[in-house]
Formats: C-alpha cells, sequence, structure tokens
C-alpha cells in the first residue's frame, strides 16, 4: 500500500491551483498524492481541460499512474514515477490556460535526467490566468534568478473560444552550483519606463487604440509608450497590457477583452490594477507572488519547521502587494509535502 498525501481540494481558494501544486510536488518528491473535492470552491467544480491537461502531461513526464479521471471529475489519485526529460505536447484542446499548464510543468523538468522540448497548445490570453507576456517578462526572469535555464516561445496566440494558441518552451535540468542559497524581491529599484500594448485580432484596430489611449492617457505620470498590434489566431480577440521595468523586475498588468467587456473596462482594468500596485509601494506582484512559491520551495527552500498560515521566510524574502487567498492555499499546499 502507497502512503498517499491527502488532499482536500476545496480548501482555501478552492481552485486549479491546489491540483496543479499537488502535481508538481508529487512529481518532484515522489510521493503519491490523493485528492478530493477537486476545485470545490468554483461554479463548475471538478477537472476542467486544462486541469486534466496538468494531470495528464505530469503523468506522462514522470511515467506516474494516474486514476482514470475526465471533464468533471472530482478525486484523483496520483502515483509518481521517474521524471523524464524528452519532446512533449500537450493540448487543453479549449482555450484552457497554456501558460498554467507550462508553469506546472516546468517546475518538473528541471528535475528530468536531460533537457525537454514543449509544446502547449490552448489559450495563451484567458481571465482568470497569467497572460503570455507576465509568464515571459515577469514569472520566467525570476525563474532563471533561481538558476532555471529556460526558453520560452510565443508560436501563435489563442483566445477563448477558437483556441489554438501555441506555446514552446525549453527546459534543462537544474545544473549544480547554478542555483543561489537566498532569493529576495524586497526592492524595486528605479522605474525605468514602461508601454502599453493593445492586441487585436479579428476585430477592428480601433479597439485596441482605445484601450491603449485609456491607459497611457489615465497613467500619464508613467510615460508608457504606446503600441497597438494585430496578430493572427484561429479566431477574434483582444488583451491589453502594461508592463513596468523597473531596475530589479519588470511587471506585466493585462486585461483580457470579452463580447462581454467593453473596451473601456479592458483599459479601466488595466489602469486599475497598475494603480493597486504602485500605491501599494511594494516590490513583488500579488500574482507573482504565489507563482514563485513553488520554485522557491523547491530551489532555495524555506522554513525548517513549517506552520500552515505562519510566514516562514528564512532563505527567502517577497515583499508583496497583498497576500492573496491563493497565496496562503498555495503556501498550505505545500506545507503538506514538507
Ligand atoms: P486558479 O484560480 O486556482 O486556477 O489559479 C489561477 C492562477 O492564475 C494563480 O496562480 C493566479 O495568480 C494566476 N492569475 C490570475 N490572474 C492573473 C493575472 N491577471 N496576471 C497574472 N497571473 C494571474
Amino acid at each position: 500500500m502507497k502512503d498517499f498525501i491527502e488532499i482536500d481540494g476545496s480548501q482555501g481558494e478552492g481552485g486549479g491551483q491546489v491540483l496543479r501544486t499537488s502535481l508538481t510536488l508529487s512529481a518532484v518528491t515522489g510521493r503519491a498524492v490523493r485528492i478530493e473535492k477537486i476545485r470545490a470552491g468554483r461554479e463548475k467544480p471538478g477537472l476542467k481541460r486544462q486541469h486534466l491537461t496538468c494531470v495528464k502531461a505530469v503523468a506522462e513526464i514522470c511515467g506516474a499512474k494516474a486514476s482514470d479521471v475526465e471533464v468533471g471529475s472530482s478525486e484523483l489519485e496520483f502515483v509518481p514515477g521517474a521524471i523524464k526529460g524528452g519532446e512533449y505536447r500537450f493540448d487543453v484542446g479549449t482555450a484552457g490556460s497554456v501558460t498554467l499548464v507550462a508553469q506546472t510543468v516546468l517546475p518538473v523538468l528541471i528535475k528530468a535526467d536531460a533537457p525537454s522540448s514543449v509544446t502547449i497548445t490552448g489559450g495563451t490570453h484567458v481571465p482568470f490566468a497569467p497572460i503570455w507576456e507576465f509568464f515571459a517578462e515577469t514569472y520566467l526572469p525570476e525563474l532563471r534568478r533561481l538558476g532555471v535555464r529556460v526558453e520560452a516561445e510565443l508560436d501563435t496566440c489563442g483566445f477563448y473560444p477558437a483556441a489554438g494558441g501555441v506555446v514552446k518552451l525549453r527546459v534543462w535540468p537544474l545544473a549544480d552550483g547554478a542555483t543561489p542559497s537566498r532569493y529576495e524581491l524586497t526592492d524595486l529599484g528605479a522605474y525605468r519606463g514602461g508601454k502599453v500594448v493593445g492586441v487585436v485580432s479579428g476585430i477592428p484596430d480601433s479597439i485596441a487604440e482605445a484601450e491603449v489611449g485609456i491607459v497611457g492617457t489615465q497613467l500619464r505620470e508613467l510615460g508608457l509608450e504606446r503600441e497597438t498590434r494585430r496578430v493572427a489566431s484561429f479566431g477574434p480577440g483582444n488583451y491589453c497590457y502594461a508592463q513596468l521595468d523597473y531596475e530589479r523586475v519588470s511587471v506585466v498588468f493585462s486585461s483580457v477583452g470579452t463580447y462581454s467587456k467593453s473596451r473601456k473596462a479592458v483599459g479601466h482594468e488595466v489602469v486599475t490594477a497598475v494603480r493597486d500596485f504602485v500605491k501599494s509601494g511594494k516590490a513583488c506582484e500579488k500574482h507573482l507572488a504565489d507563482q514563485l512559491l513553488v520554485p522557491l520551495e523547491m530551489i532555495v527552500g524555506g522554513h525548517p519547521e513549517y506552520n500552515p498560515g505562519f510566514e516562514w521566510q528564512s532563505n527567502w524574502s517577497l515583499d508583496m502587494q497583498k497576500k492573496t487567498k491563493h497565496y496562503t492555499t498555495n503556501s498550505d499546499i505545500i506545507g503538506k509535502f514538507r
């Protein structure tokens, strides 16, 4: 009988992150996991395509024995095996987020026996997930600081509902001596400038122009360069983001347009996200904080005594914009694998 780590998928945030973190840490620690009440905190509980893709992807990479799951499943048993580098292709099949799949497999692949190439198909710019630019410009540079060697490329944008977005990653096993013993994101350093970018596919340029106009004007004090772009994709789509480049870190703030969201609302969402961050005077953007926890745990480690909900920051330090529920939930799940 395998000893399973028991995870309650309804705890805390009760979303997909509980599952994704459990999968990643099961693979890297070699410990079997049983998850119940998957995504019980969400409107449509159970596995969606993105989560199912994560289960299949991690299972393939580490030769795991996983229970038979499908869309809607709310329980999973996962018994990991050896992590293998190689060439992988994962297709979400809907506009489920490719960056969330990437964040699930990447920490596993740095523990592989060989380099990997990964192609992931799905949604590249979808709500409630990091857009590609956040992943490439905000998240990956921090992983590289932690000694991770990774290259990433956006091949095709994928929007809801048509999807078909493609991203490609190259990941190398973590090299001996490449990792720092401490990690800090406590000081932004000087503001170096920034930009606001509006992107459309299959809809008028005027939408991107309006969004960029709103953000550029309302955040005039930041002197953002303005850019609009038209991209090819399988269906219509729109997103807008502001990127602020500080000496220490670049931060991307985004909003994804949907059928029911006006260009004005998209622009204002970006403005609000930027203002909240700048006003906080903190160095670590709130989404980045929860996303860094797994790599930090794996690479620099934390406090030897873990208490749920307690700050453990002996080897790393984040000056956080906000301690979100995603952050506290993720740290609680990580604690189960110690
Ligand atoms: P879950 O809701 O549990 O599937 O987790 C969603 C993940 O997406 C979390 O890691 C969030 O930090 C991340 N996320 C959601 N919205 C954004 C955003 N606007 N920018 C960057 N990351 C985001």
